[in-house]
């Protein structure tokens, strides 16, 4: 072992500024601090005791180099494999490790991964309104504040609170920052009527469309809610409005519900935020049934296990997506980025702004200039953790939503 790399100290920090978060910090002997992010939206406690009861006593004494040998022990070793509890605390391990390497090299973490393969990574925001003129008007902010690509959810008329829509009863984020975790011990609900979204989007994009031009790059954020044949009339109804994706129109699990879909409609397909392995992509990478990879480096098992994915799907040239809400951490947010910049089948990253609060507690070098994204060039990640911000902010419950038909059915949310 290369002396003083040794792990020393192993703690899970929980924090609550805008939102719940869980940091993974390790210690090296030499002093070298690595942060990984161990956040699962609605399950928070789950992956810190995890990490506190069963890995912390794995981790004190190894070396903090042994990346691959860590990250296969972790997996392999706790006989009981994947699931995002499990992948999300790998995940952590995981990035701290590569965090600390990186500072140890003196290189910022991109370096390490093969280099920068583009100035920076095109980052799409989340516009929403309840009504056209509202989402207009989320439109034109966002495109103020930089943005070259948007994504767009909207109300549908008759449903009281869907996803994706920032003005409305179940969010509790600022006007155009969609936070659908809110702090409470039971879930608030929302409706849902599939028939009624079928009829409303596409008349939402045409009017986008119109009054922003064709060059302006479009997602849609389907939220699993649709069956194949209903996401299949939906991807072709789009098609004049030219999506840059479609995303999660169907629940993930199935991974054969795409080949329908893909039959259909040549609307670009994006998948994976709620997966944690390459098992969950084999059938849509082989078959090429989607276009992008949609996971995130916290809940895929980290950068070791998010680099496989994304080159065995450069392979069949789908490209990355990489999931990035407030509920990744800015530790989660800065391993992205440095993903981003390194890898050849890049697409998009996903960018919602962390609040004030936020980033108080994890100081951050990554930047934002003309639509693209860059973790800067400091040594490591780029991200600081503040103790004494930190714990201002207790942890409090808070929960996604749920989601009901109108006679009451739970459907997905
Ligand atoms: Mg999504």
């Amino acid at each position: 072992m290369t002396t003083g790399t040794a792990i020393r100290t192993v703690e899970v920090l929980v924090t609550s500024p805008d939102r719940n978060f869980v940091t993974l910090r390790l210690t090296t002997e030499d002093g070298v601090v690595g942060l990984g992010d161990a956040t699962l939206n609605g399950r928070e406690l789950s992956v810190a005791s995890y990490l506190k009861d069963h890995v912390a006593p794995l981790l004190v004494g190894r070396d903090a180099h042994r990346i691959e040998d860590t990250w296969q022990y972790l997996y392999r070793g706790a006989y009981w494999r994947r699931g995002p509890v499990t992948m999300a605390a790998i995940a952590a391990v995981d990035v701290a490790l590569w965090d600390i390497k990186a500072k140890i090299a003196g290189l910022p973490l991109y370096q390490l991964l093969g280099g920068a393969s583009r100035t920076g990574a095109l980052a799409y925001g989340h516009a929403s309104g309840r009504d056209v003129p509202e989402l207009f008007d989320s439109i034109r902010h966002h495109l103020d504040e930089g943005f070259r690509a948007i994504r767009v959810q909207t109300s549908v008329p008759g449903l009281d609170a869907v996803y994706g829509v920032a003005a409305q009863r179940t969010s509790t984020g600022a006007r155009y920052d969609y936070e659908p975790a809110q702090r409470t011990v039971v879930p608030a609900e929302e409706d849902w009527d599939t028939r009624s979204y079928l009829r409303h989007v596409p008349g939402v994009f045409e009017a986008v469309r119109n009054e922003f031009g064709p060059e302006l790059p479009l997602l849609h954020d389907g939220h699993h809610r649709m069956t194949p044949i209903q996401a299949a009339k939906l991807g072709k109804a789009l098609e004049p409005y030219d999506l840059f994706w479609l995303e999660d129109c169907t629940p993930a699990e199935n991974q054969e519900a795409l080949r329908l879909v893909r039959r259909h409609t040549t609307t670009p397909l994006a998948i994976g935020e709620v997966f944690n392995t390459v098992w969950d992509y084999q059938t849509l990478v082989r078959e090429q049934l989607i276009d992008y990879v949609r996971s995130a480096v916290t809940h895929t098992g980290g950068i070791t296990a998010l680099r496989k994915i994304l080159d065995f799907a450069a392979q069949y040239q789908i490209k990355s997506g990489i999931h990035g809400p407030t509920d990744i951490s800015p530790v989660g947010m800065a391993a992205a980025l440095h993903l981003d910049l390194a890898i050849h089948n890049f697409g998009i990253q996903e960018y919602m702004q962390h609040g004030a609060r936020t980033n108080e507690v994890f100081q951050q070098t990554f930047t934002f200039t003309d639509g693209l994204l860059h973790p800067g060039e400091q040594p490591g990640l780029g991200v600081t953790y503040d103790d004494a911000a930190a714990d201002t902010y207790e942890y409090q419950p808070a929960y996604l939503p749920v989601n009901r038909l109108k006679d009451g059915t739970v459907h997905d949310w």
